[in-house]
């Protein structure tokens, strides 16, 4: 089977290559091109339909994938994904809409604009950790800014890969919307085809790999990326508040989480205050952890091996296990652990954790963690808890970071209005809302001659033109 049929979805695609998929796609991009607000809300509707329709199989899938709890799916996964469809329902006409700037002194007598152009057929690569606001948020993105994609989600949750396949054939014509199952393998097959988009979800590593493929067709990306993401605490912090945001933020999905506290730099002062907090605060959210139905388990043996070696070579090298640290292998249960007691060359405080482990570390002087933070790739998130604006600030001006919350952490992901992204090795490029409309368009620059003195400047070069040359120069110097 090499041709699509036309009009509404399509069950067609699993005999479909992957080639013949992206030629149909471009040669229908054209016609998405021009697709009016209209058109692509109703697109962003029936996606929207689609995940509400599926609640109940996202929730088990993702119970099969990483025995999460169904609130931990709605609120992480479902809420961020219906929010921003409705977002960019609501606001899609007033981002396709030409921005008009006025004319530079120079530029008198002409009319200038942008006008936002869809980029073209665009190649979405997931990951596992949220297999589907991950994957669905760009695609809404996309879908706003008038491009054909091609989805490939993670296999390392195939219950969830397969639902969102069944979901997209059932939703959209391939030629819309297509989605590609499978490993790096069906990854680097669909890398090798001249997609003008490449948006990329995963790990630092691989977003190399990404690049490198997208460099041969000039592709441009968007690479989400991970990494370590700090927590400075001041001695002046709410200890009890920024326990309970610090537990939520790094044990929910159990630490596999991007945008997780991945170590924490503590004032010695506080730091057996916050210890005790910290404590008391696991004992109310997860009780007996193995027992309780609110906690996530890790999402295959290969990463359970890499965090148990992680804790095991810390504690082998002088860290100590303040809470937790129990594990379970048949469960790939690992339980919330707090560890202190650590040294720089640890490999707990070179790699991402990406697991419920929280290594604390205690300072002195704010010169310090600023100082091993700046030392280190920069990071996707940067979290502060304190209440002295003045520290506050110096943190923010000398560190970098892809976002940031002060006393609170993951929230800078779920505000539609701000973007979200990295910096060097946590990203390049940024995503949702008007950014992510953004990051799947061309802003085309396009200038209208009205009555321009240009055509003054034309040669011959005349005294005058030189003299006029030279007024600009000498006002421009
Ligand atoms: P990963 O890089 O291993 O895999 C991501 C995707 O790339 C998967 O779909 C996988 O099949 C594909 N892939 C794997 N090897 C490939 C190759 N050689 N060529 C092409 N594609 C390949 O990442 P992961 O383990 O799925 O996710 C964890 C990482 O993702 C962490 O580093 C985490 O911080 C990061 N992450 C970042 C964000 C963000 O928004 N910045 C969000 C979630 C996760």
């Amino acid at each position: 089977m090499n041709t699509l049929h036309a009009g509404g979805p399509s069950v067609l695609q699993e005999e479909l290559s992957v080639e013949a998929v992206f030629a149909a796609q471009r040669a229908t991009a054209i016609a998405q091109r021009v697709s009016s607000a209209k058109a692509r809300a109703e697109k962003l509707q029936r996606l929207e339909e689609a995940v509400l329709a599926q609640r109940d199989p996202i929730r088990h899938a993702l119970m099969e994938d990483l025995h999460r709890p169904v609130a931990e799916t709605d609120l992480f996964e479902l809420v961020p994904i219906l929010s921003g469809l409705r977002h960019a329902r609501r606001h899609l006409k007033a981002w396709m809409k030409p921005r008009y700037v006025p004319p530079t002194l120079a530029m008198f007598g002409t009319k200038a604009r942008i006008r936002c152009e869809p980029k073209g057929v665009s190649l979405i690569i997931a990951p596992w950790n949220y297999p589907v606001s991950l994957l669905l948020g760009p695609l809404t993105s996309a879908i706003a800014a008038g491009c054909p994609a091609v989805l490939k989600p993670s296999e390392m949750t195939p219950a969830t890969a397969e639902i969102m396949t069944r979901l997209i054939k059932a939703t959209f014509d391939p030629r819309e919307v297509a989605i590609f199952e499978g490993d790096a393998a069906v990854a680097t097959k669909l890398l090798a085809l001249p997609f003008d988009h490449i948006f990329f979800t995963g790990s630092p590593a691989v977003g190399k790999i990404v690049m490198q493929a997208a460099a041969q067709n000039l592709a441009a990306v968007t690479l989400e990326l991970g990494g370590k993401s700090p927590v400075i605490l001041d001695e002046t912090a709410d200890l009890r508040k920024a326990a309970q945001s610090i537990c939520w933020g790094k044990f929910s999905n159990s630490g596999q989480t991007c945008i997780a506290p991945d170590y924490a730099y503590v004032h010695e002062k506080v730091l057996p205050a916050f210890l005790a907090a910290m404590k008391e605060v696991l004992a109310r959210l997860y009780g007996e952890p193995a027992q309780t139905p609110d906690y996530c388990r890790i999402v295959n043996e290969k990463h359970f091996a890499r965090i148990t070696m992680l804790i095991d070579e810390a504690v082998k090298d002088g860290a100590t296990i303040v809470v937790g640290g129990e594990r379970e292998a048949t469960q790939k249960f690992i339980a919330p652990t707090l560890l202190t007691g650590l040294t720089e060359n640890m490999a707990i405080l070179r790699e991402e954790i990406f697991g419920p482990v929280l290594p604390v570390l205690p300072y002195r002087d704010l010169a310090e963690p600023i100082a091993a933070i700046n030392a280190r790739p920069k990071p996707l998130a940067l979290y502060v808890y304190g209440k002295d604006q003045e520290r506050i600030a110096k943190i923010l001006r000398e560190t970098s970071a892809g976002g940031s919350c002060i006393n609170s952490c993951l929230l800078q992901f779920t505000h539609e209005n701000l973007p979200f992204g990295g910096i060097g090795h946590s990203g390049l490029g940024h995503s949702h809302g008007i950014f992510g409309f953004h990051a799947f368009s061309h802003e085309r620059a396009v200038l209208e001659d009205k009555f321009s003195l240009m055509p003054w400047l034309y040669p011959p070069y005349t005294p005058w033109v030189k003299r006029w040359i030279d007024w600009t120069l000498r006002y421009l110097a």
